[in-house]
C-alpha cells in the first residue's frame, strides 16, 4: 500500500495526519479541509498498524461518517475499513447500548423515540396530570427535558437542586419537575430510550459500570471528533472518558460554526480543550480549498463582525469566481420561482445535473414554496432532515406496527396504531387503559394481555376486540422468529389491511401513502441485501434503529437519482455545493425574530449565516422577499441586516436594490388558482393586468385574460395535455417514450410512460409538459 494520499495534503494538513499519538485540536475555518484531514488521518492510523477495531470516529452526520467510510476503504481496502467505529453520537452509542442495556435494566430491543414520539408522550403526560396544554406546551416542555439531559441533570439532580426549579416556578411552570420524573418513568417502562437517553444513558452506563468503561476505553485506543464546537455537554463527558486512558483524542472544529446552542452545544468544550489537555498539540489550517475568493472574502466579511471568536486567516488560492448574486423577489411564491427557474437555466446553459444545487433556509416551513416550484418545473429534489420519508404519516404507522412487535411495551407505537385502521377502540378505553397500567405499574400491552383477569370497566365486546389486537401482534412476533425483515414487514401490512384502508379513501394524498408504503417495502429489502453484503445485521431492529437515527437523507431510499438538495442551514454543516442558494434572507427570519435580543443570539445567527455561505463552492445566490406568508398573514419584510454587512464589492444586483415603487407586492401566482405553474410575472404588461384588475377588484381570471400572452412569451404550450394512452411523447429531459395508462383527472392526472432513458416513471401531465409526436 502507497502512502500517497500524503500528497493530497498541504503541509499543515500533513503535519495534522502525521501526528500520531497524544491529545490534538486542529481548528480551521470552513473549507480548509478539517474533514479532509480526519479522514486521511483514519487512514494512516491503519497504515501505522492500528487496529481498524480500535478507532472511534464521531461525526456530524450518518452521511459524513459514510463519505469518509467510503474515502478510507480507498486507502485501506473495504474489508478493513469496515471494521471502523464510526457515525454519529448517537448511532455509536446506541449500538453500544444494545449491548449493554440490560446493565441499566432496559431490554437490549429498547425502542428509539424520535422527537415526535416524545413530544406525543408528553403531551399524553400533560393531559393525565390535568395540567394546562398553554401553560406547558409539549414542545417546549420537551426541549427543557432534552436541556437537563443534555446537561446530565437527572430527575433526582433535579429535584436537588433548588436553583433549577426555582427557575422553572419563576417561569411558571412549577411541574416541570414531575412531569420529567413521569416522562422518564414511562420511557422506562415502554422500554424506550428518546435521542438525548443514547447520550445519558451511556453516561450513566460508563459512570456506574468501570469494567465496562474500561472495555471501551481499551477498544477505542484512538478517537477522533468532527464538528467538535456542536458537543454538548453530555457528549463531551463521554469523549473525556472514553479518551482517559489512552488521550489519543484529536477534534477538530470551527467556533466560527458553533450554531447548535439552542440544543445545548457548548462552545466553550473547544475552548477549554486546552485545560483539559494540557499536552494538547494546536494545529491551525488557513487555507480553502472549497470556495472562490469571492465567496470565501464575503463569508470573512461577515463574520468579522462577531466579537466572540478566536483568530483565523481564511484565504483561497481558487479563482475570484462570479460576483454573490442577489435576487429580490415580491413574495416568498415569487422567490421559490426564481430559485427554480435559476436552477433550470443553470442547468440548461452549463449542462449540469441537480445535484450540485443546493437551496438553504432558516426554518424548515420555508421549503413549501421552493418544493412547489421546483414540482412544477419538473425539476428533482430531496429534503435532507425535517420531515423526512421516515416521518410521513403511513410511514410512520408501518413502523410502529413493527416496533411493536419487536418491543410490546412501547406506548407510543401501541397507542399510534391500536386503533387504526379502526376496530372499535376509542380514546376512553385508551385513557383507561392507560390509567389502569399506570395503577399496576405495567405496559398497556400487558393489561391488555390480562384483560379478562383484571378489574377494569370496560364492556365485554371492548375487551374481545383488545385480545383480538394482542392476538394479531403476538401472531407477527411468532412470523418474525423464522421470517426475514421485509417478509415480516410485507405480513404485517397484509394482515393490518393498511392499504385498502387507504384506498378506499380514494385520494391522491393516499394513492401517494400507498406508494410510500411499497416503497417502505422495497426501502427494507435494500436494507437487508445493503446490511448482508457488508457482512452486518440485516434485522428488523436494526432496522428500526436505523430508521430511528436517520436524521440525515442516507438512510432515505426513495430513489438515487440525482436531485437538487433542500436543507435547513443546521442540517448543511460540513457538507458542500457548487450552486448554493440561501432564501428567505429578510429581518426576522434571518435573523430569526427569536434570536436578536441579545448579542449571543444574534451573534450565532450570524455564524449561521456564516455556516450558509461556505458551503458554496462555486457561486452563491442570496435572496429576499418583500412580503411573506407567515403564520397565515401576509407580512412586509425588511432585507436581513446579513445582506448589509457583505462588502457591496462581492455582490451583484440581479433586480435593482431598491423596489420600484409602483411594484404590487400582492402580484403572486397563488392567487391565480388557475395560473400555470411555473409563471414568472416579468412581463410588465402581464404585471400591470394584474394590478390593474386587482386594483379595481376585479375578478382575476387567469386562464381567460392571460393565456394568450403567456403563449407569446412562452415556447413550451403550457396547456396541452392531450394524451392518450399509447401515445408517443417526447419530455424534456427524459426524452420520448411510450404513454401505458393515465388516471386521475384535471389537475391530478397522471400518466406513466415508458422512457427509453430512465425507464418507467408516473408523471403528473400537469408539469411534465409532454410533447406528443
Ligand atoms: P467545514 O468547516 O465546512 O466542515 P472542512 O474544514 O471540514 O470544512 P473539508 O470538507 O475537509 O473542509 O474540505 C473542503 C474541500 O476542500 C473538500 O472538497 C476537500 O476535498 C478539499 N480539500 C481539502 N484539502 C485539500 C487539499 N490539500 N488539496 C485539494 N483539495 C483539498
Ligand atoms: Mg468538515
Amino acid at each position: 500500500m502507497s502512502n500517497s494520499y500524503l500528497d493530497s495534503l498541504n503541509e499543515a494538513q500533513k503535519r495534522a495526519v502525521l501526528q500520531k499519538d497524544g491529545p490534538m485540536i486542529i481548528i480551521a475555518g470552513a473549507g480548509s479541509g478539517k474533514t479532509r484531514v480526519l479522514t486521511y488521518r483514519i487512514a494512516h492510523l491503519m497504515q501505522q498498524g492500528v487496529d481498524a477495531f480500535n478507532i472511534l470516529s464521531l461525526t456530524f452526520t450518518n452521511k459524513a461518517a459514510k463519505e469518509m467510510k467510503e474515502r478510507i476503504a480507498k486507502v485501506v481496502g473495504v474489508s478493513e475499513a469496515k471494521n471502523l467505529w464510526m457515525g454519529t453520537f448517537h448511532a455509536v452509542f446506541a449500538r453500544i447500548l444494545r449491548t449493554e442495556a440490560d446493565k441499566l435494566g432496559f431490554p437490549t430491543n429498547f425502542t428509539i423515540y424520535d422527537t415526535q414520539d416524545s413530544v406525543r408522550l408528553l403531551t399524553a403526560i400533560i393531559k393525565e396530570m390535568d395540567l394546562d396544554k398553554e401553560q406547558y406546551k409539549p414542545k417546549q416542555v420537551y426541549s427543557r427535558i432534552s436541556s437537563f439531559k443534555n446537561n446530565l441533570i437527572t430527575v433526582r439532580a433535579y429535584f436537588n437542586n433548588p436553583e433549577l426549579q426555582e427557575a422553572d416556578l419563576m417561569a411558571s411552570r412549577p411541574k416541570i419537575g414531575e412531569i420529567y420524573r413521569e416522562y422518564v418513568n414511562r420511557c422506562f417502562k415502554s422500554g424506550a430510550m428518546d435521542f438525548d437517553d443514547l447520550l445519558l444513558r451511556t453516561n450513566e452506563l460508563l459512570a456506574r459500570f468501570p469494567d465496562v468503561l474500561a472495555k471501551y476505553q481499551d477498544r477505542f485506543r484512538y478517537i477522533m471528533v468532527d464538528e467538535y464546537q456542536d458537543t454538548n455537554h453530555s457528549q463531551y463527558i463521554i469523549i473525556r472518558a472514553l479518551a482517559d486512558r489512552f488521550q489519543n483524542i484529536c477534534v477538530v472544529g470551527d467556533d466560527s460554526q458553533s450554531i447548535y446552542s439552542f440544543r445545548g452545544a457548548n462552545i466553550q468544550n473547544i475552548l477549554n480543550f486546552q485545560k483539559d489537555y494540557p499536552e494538547v498539540k494546536t494545529f491551525k489550517l488557513e487555507q480553502n480549498y472549497r470556495s472562490t475568493k469571492n465567496i470565501v472574502n464575503a463569508a470573512n466579511s461577515v463574520i468579522a463582525q462577531n466579537k466572540t471568536k478566536l483568530d483565523k486567516d481564511v484565504w483561497t488560492s481558487n479563482d475570484s469566481g462570479e460576483s454573490i448574486y442577489v435576487m429580490r423577489s415580491i413574495s416568498d411564491g415569487e422567490e421559490g420561482r426564481f430559485v427554480a427557474q435559476s436552477i433550470w437555466e443553470n442547468m440548461m446553459n452549463h449542462q449540469l445535473k441537480p445535484d450540485v444545487f443546493c437551496v438553504l433556509y432558516r426554518t424548515n416551513s420555508q421549503s413549501r414554496a421552493i418544493e412547489d416550484a421546483l414540482r412544477k418545473k419538473n425539476i428533482d429534489y430531496k429534503i435532507y432532515g425535517g420531515t423526512s420519508f421516515y416521518q410521513r404519516k403511513e410511514i410512520k404507522d408501518v413502523l410502529s406496527y413493527l416496533r411493536l412487535l419487536i418491543n410490546p411495551n412501547d406506548e407510543e407505537a401501541l397507542v399510534r396504531v391500536i386503533n387504526y385502521p379502526i376496530r372499535g377502540i376509542g380514546a376512553t378505553t385508551i385513557d383507561k387503559l392507560t390509567i389502569a397500567a399506570n395503577l399496576y405499574k405495567k405496559s398497556i400491552f400487558d393489561i391488555i394481555l390480562n384483560i379478562h383477569k383484571i378489574d377494569i370497566q370496560l364492556n365485554a365486546p371492548t375487551k374481545n376486540k383488545l385480545q383480538d389486537f394482542s392476538n394479531m401482534i403476538q401472531r407477527f412476533q411468532i412470523e418474525a422468529q423464522s421470517k426475514n425483515a421485509f417478509e415480516v414487514a410485507e405480513l404485517v401490512v397484509k394482515q393490518t389491511r393498511l392499504i385498502p384502508e387507504l384506498e378506499k379513501e380514494g385520494t391522491p394524498e393516499a394513492v401517494s401513502r400507498v406508494e410510500n408504503i411499497q416503497e417502505l417495502l422495497n426501502g427494507i429489502k435494500d436494507f437487508i441485501t445493503d446490511k448482508i453484503e457488508q457482512g452486518e445485521n440485516a434485522s428488523l431492529t436494526t432496522f428500526l434503529e436505523d430508521v430511528a437515527l436517520a436524521t440525515d437523507f442516507d438512510a432515505d431510499k426513495e430513489n438515487d437519482d440525482p436531485k437538487v438538495a433542500l436543507m435547513s442551514i443546521h442540517q448543511s454543516k460540513g457538507l458542500e455545493f457548487e450552486y448554493v442558494y440561501i432564501v428567505g434572507l429578510e429581518e426576522n427570519l434571518f435573523p430569526s425574530a427569536m434570536s436578536m435580543n441579545t448579542r449571543i443570539e444574534l451573534e450565532e445567527e450570524r455564524r449561521l449565516f456564516y455556516v450558509a455561505l461556505t458551503r458554496a463552492e462555486k457561486v452563491a445566490y442570496l435572496s429576499y422577499a418583500q412580503t411573506r406568508y407567515r403564520w397565515g398573514k401576509l407580512v412586509d419584510a425588511e432585507p436581513s441586516r446579513f445582506l448589509e454587512e457583505i462588502d457591496e464589492k462581492y455582490l451583484h444586483y440581479m433586480t435593482p436594490k431598491t423596489p420600484e415603487p409602483s411594484t404590487n407586492k400582492f402580484i403572486d401566482a397563488n392567487l391565480f388558482d388557475d395560473a400555470p405553474k411555473g409563471i414568472r410575472f416579468q412581463k410588465p404588461l402581464i404585471r400591470k393586468k394584474i394590478e390593474r384588475n386587482i386594483v379595481e377588484n376585479k375578478e382575476v381570471n387567469f386562464t381567460k385574460n392571460f393565456k394568450k400572452v403567456l403563449e407569446n412569451t412562452s415556447n413550451t404550450n403550457l396547456f396541452d395535455t392531450e394524451v392518450i394512452v399509447g401515445n408517443i411523447v417526447e419530455h424534456n429531459r427524459f426524452g420520448k417514450g411510450e404513454v401505458l395508462s393515465l388516471e386521475g383527472n384535471g389537475a391530478n392526472k397522471k400518466a406513466e410512460i415508458q422512457f427509453g432513458t430512465v425507464g418507467k416513471k408516473k408523471l403528473l401531465l400537469q408539469f411534465a409538459k409532454l410533447k406528443v409526436i
